[in-house]
This record gives structure tokens, C-alpha cells and sequence, in this order.
């Protein structure tokens, strides 16, 4: 039984540095004048309202994207996210905030195919309701990894494959690394990029580890902190890994990270790493 509903989380720290990373790798893809594809292996719903019950329960977005709205003067990959952030809410005012597939279709053109999945029944029928009636989207109900090595390669041969799974089930640590390395041999220059909790930093270790020793070449690292490793305050710090990274990535999140970790850590707490896991 799935219980994880994002809803709860969207627009903490972690989907601040999601997002950016993400929009910084679309941002690259969109330069080409050629289609790519898109495809979300844990999609969620695409569409959040801030002031919901679950919004306002947890209250995560005040330390994340609410630190950063209408902030000047930010490192350049950070203000194109928050550009996404802004085109969403349409109005001055930060009332809802986009979800992965969300931002991905706002920053699209026509030609550009987007594949969502996600397993939650509900979760998937209001995903439904956010972006029906393209035929460049498709949608499926069905589990995202699976999804991800069947699809592999797409016919556009260049496109961002996002990893963002809710890690409820603890072999998720170790599926996702075999789903990457299954996807990859099918679909060796595409950009993969996976989202990982540090909850228990061993854990994250291990799956580096895995990583490193896959044989896949050109992976980076980047993770911000808010607190400092806890194995009982439950998650600290987030990260993304990101395979066959666009080369502009690693200068753009050492000019956002240190920022990142400044403005959102808790009490001076913040951290950062970056860091080139498999060289080229
Ligand atoms: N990527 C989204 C974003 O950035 O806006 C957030 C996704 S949320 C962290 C994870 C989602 O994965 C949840 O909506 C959950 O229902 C869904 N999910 C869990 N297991 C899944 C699976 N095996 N396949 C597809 N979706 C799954």
C-alpha cells in the first residue's frame, strides 16, 4: 500500500533542488533544435496548492521555495527555477507550486514527448485531469521503473529520464540503481537524474558505491543539507545524481549550492557537496 503523498512535501528544500537541477538540464536540452523526450518514472499529480490541508500540516514549503520568492539578486540556474515557479502561480503571490511534469510541460515545445508515470491510483487521476488532451504526453498508471527500461531508447535518441521515487520500500535503494543501469545499456547518452533522502547516510554510501562500481561513466553528485546528518530527525539533506550530466551543470551548481545551503539551512546549518562520482 502506497501512503506517501506529495502533496505533504511540494516545495521543501529537496524539490528546490530538484527543480533546479531539472530546469537547468531542460534549459540545455531546449538550446538544440531538435525534439527530446521526457520521461518521469514517479510523476505524482503535476499541481499543488500551497494552502491545502496537507500543504499546511507539514508547513515544508515555508523552508523551501518560500525563502526564495521574491528574493533578488540570485545565482542564475535559481531564478530560471523560480521563473517556472512564477509562470505557474501567474500572480504575485505564491499560492501553488508545479510538480516535476508540470514544470517539464511549461518549458516544452510542441515536438517535445513527455512519458509520466505513476502507481497511486488517485494520485494518477488527478495527474490525468492536469494534462489531458496532448497526444505528446503519455500516461500510465503502471510502476515507473518498469516503465523506464521498457521505453528505452526513445526515437528521439536525447532526452532527461527523472528518478524520484518516495523510497517507502527500502529495496527501492537498491532498484533504482539496477533500473539505471538496465535503462542505461539500452540508452547509453541519454541524461538520467536521481533524487535521493538522506535519512541514514550509510544507506546513501552504499548506493554510491553501487554507482561507482556499475562501470557507467560521467555521473555527478549534488546534495544541500539543511541540518546536519541525523539518524533521528529523519531527513537532513537531499541530493540528485545525475548521469551524462549537460557539461554546463557542475560551474551552474557550484554558483547555486553555496547559496542554496545559506539561505535555506536551519541555524547556519547548511551544506553542500558536488562532486564528479565517475569521471567522463
Ligand atoms: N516527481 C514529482 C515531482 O517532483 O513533482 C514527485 C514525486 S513523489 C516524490 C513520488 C511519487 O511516486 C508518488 O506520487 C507515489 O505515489 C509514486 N510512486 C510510488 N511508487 C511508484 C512506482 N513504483 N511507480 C510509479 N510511481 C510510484
Amino acid at each position: 500500500v502506497l501512503s506517501y503523498r506529495h502533496s505533504y512535501h511540494a516545495g521543501n528544500y529537496a524539490d528546490v533542488l530538484k527543480h533546479t537541477v531539472m530546469v537547468s538540464i531542460l534549459d540545455y536540452l531546449l538550446q538544440k533544435d531538435k525534439p527530446f523526450c521526457y520521461l518521469d518514472t514517479h510523476s505524482g499529480c503535476g499541481a499543488y496548492q500551497l494552502d491545502s490541508e496537507q500543504s499546511l500540516k507539514t508547513g515544508e514549503f515555508k523552508d523551501g521555495i518560500a525563502k526564495l520568492w521574491g528574493k533578488q539578486n540570485l545565482p542564475v540556474p535559481v531564478s530560471r527555477y523560480l521563473e517556472q515557479v512564477s509562470t505557474f502561480n501567474g500572480v504575485d503571490k505564491l499560492n501553488s507550486y508545479p510538480g516535476s511534469p508540470m514544470i517539464c510541460n511549461q518549458m516544452r515545445r510542441d515536438d517535445d514527448r513527455m512519458f509520466l508515470f505513476e502507481l497511486h491510483p488517485n494520485e494518477f487521476t488527478n495527474m490525468r485531469g492536469n494534462f489531458s488532451g496532448d497526444r505528446r504526453i503519455k500516461m500510465a498508471n503502471t510502476d515507473g521503473l518498469q516503465g523506464l527500461v521498457a521505453n528505452m531508447p526513445p526515437k528521439e535518441r536525447r532526452g532527461l529520464v527523472l528518478i524520484d521515487p518516495s523510497y517507502e520500500i527500502k529495496t527501492e535503494y537498491e532498484e533504482v540503481v539496477e533500473s539505471l543501469i538496465a535503462a542505461h545499456r539500452r540508452f547509453a547518452t541519454g541524461t538520467y537524474a536521481l533524487w535521493y533522502p538522506v535519512v541514514k547516510r550509510t544507506v546513501i554510501n552504499k548506493m554510491e558505491r553501487a554507482l561507482k562500481a556499475s562501470g557507467i561513466k560521467n555521473i555527478q553528485l549534488f546534495e544541500l543539507a539543511i541540518e546536519a546528518d541525523s539518524e533521528e530527525h529523519g531527513m537532513t539533506a537531499s541530493g540528485m545524481i545525475v548521469i551524462n550530466p549537460p557539461w554546463t551543470l557542475l560551474k551552474e551548481m557550484q554558483h547555486s549550492l553555496p547559496f542554496l545551503a545559506e539561505t535555506l539551512g536551519i541555524d547556519g546549518q547548511g551544506q553542500y557537496r558536488v562532486e564528479t562520482l565517475v569521471a567522463e
